[in-house]
């Protein structure tokens, strides 16, 4: 019977000329490995938008501007290119022709993008990008914090992707950890609140539950369980 709804779903997800399916949520929920999931099992390509806006932290990062000089950012992150690709079914993001992708993954990038993300300039900026995204890829899963809201606000499926702050803070622990590095867990449990005060407080797109969202608390499922449930939601 699962099969046979897959089946089904691939017969009109295939007839149909643009699926847009949006994941949003607070840092740690694991909008990104989910999105990969989903998109990998959909045939699908996934959009990494949160990467964008540390793209285009790290250019301000890069240039030595002072963050209170908003003109000065707005004019180097307008100058610049900051774009996508795929390596098989990996995100990879280019600022200015290079492959900033482990770059963008800095501690100093993460613990300045909220502010870089709440300057309108910068939001047009991604946002269009975003969409042309759409328009190329036609069939696509983004994840972010206004993909439902602002970005895609006739998305297909709309997926509100939580999870408890512990939880959220282990998942980012494994991932920093994975990569050589260490953290403190305390430590990222306020980094994490804090990011996530300044993404939901700020006065342009900030981060809300869409109204047609469906909320998935995540906290205890399976990578597998919050697959399925998206897949199953986009067959409804
Ligand atoms: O998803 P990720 O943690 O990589 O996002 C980094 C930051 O980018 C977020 O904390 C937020 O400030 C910003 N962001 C945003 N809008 C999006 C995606 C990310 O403001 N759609």
């Amino acid at each position: 019977m699962f099969l046979f709804r897959i089946f089904i779903q691939f017969l009109r997800n295939a007839l149909k000329d643009r699926v847009i399916i949006t994941i949003d949520g607070p840092a740690g929920a694991g909008k990104t490995t989910i999105a990969k999931k989903v998109a990998g099992r959909l045939g699908f390509r996934y959009i990494d938008t949160g990467a964008m806006y540390r793209a285009a932290t790290l250019k301000v990062l890069e240039s030595k501007i002072p963050f209170n000089n908003t003109e000065e950012i707005a004019k180097a992150v307008n100058k610049s290119e900051i774009s996508l690709d795929f390596s098989g079914d990996e995100m990879q993001v280019f600022l200015d022709g290079k492959d900033v992708s482990e770059k963008i993954r800095s501690e100093e990038v993460t613990e300045n993008t909220s502010l870089i993300a709440a300057m309108g300039p910068i939001r047009g900026k991604l946002v269009a990008i975003q969409r042309s995204s759409a328009e190329k890829f036609k069939k696509a899963v983004f994840e972010g914090r206004d993909t439902g809201t602002i970005v895609f606000p006739d998305a297909d499926l709309k997926i509100y992707l939580d999870a408890g702050i512990l939880q959220r803070a282990q998942r980012r622990c494994r991932e920093i950890e994975s990569r050589g590095e260490t953290v403190d867990l305390d430590k990222l449990q306020r980094q994490i609140k804090e990011r996530d005060r300044k993404d939901s407080s700020r006065g342009i797109a900030p981060l809300r539950v869409p109204e047609d969202a469906v909320i998935i608390d995540s906290t205890s499922m399976t990578i597998e369980q919050v697959t399925d449930k998206i897949v199953e939601l986009l067959d409804q």
